[in-house]
């Protein structure tokens, strides 16, 4: 292969992304991130209206949802 290597990878496992799941290279890790999201959601989530009701405590900045180590 004489093809230079795309400079873009899976955020998830470091792959070449694959144009149909960019920006991840799969479908396992489009899900995993996928689930991630979700998770960081339910888990500081909690009961939105008693959000509203008290006085808007504030939510932990979600600064981990892009990890790139
Ligand atoms: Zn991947």
């Amino acid at each position: 292969m004489t093809r230079a290597k795309s400079a873009k990878a899976c955020p998830i496992c470091g792959a070449p992304r694959v144009e149909a799941f960019t920006p991840f290279c799969s479908k396992p890790c489009r899900d995993r991130d996928l689930l991630k999201w979700l998770g960081d959601g339910y888990a500081i989530h909690g009961p939105p209206a008693l959000l509203d009701e008290e006085d808007g405590a504030p939510r932990p900045s979600a600064d981990d949802l892009d990890d790139e180590a």
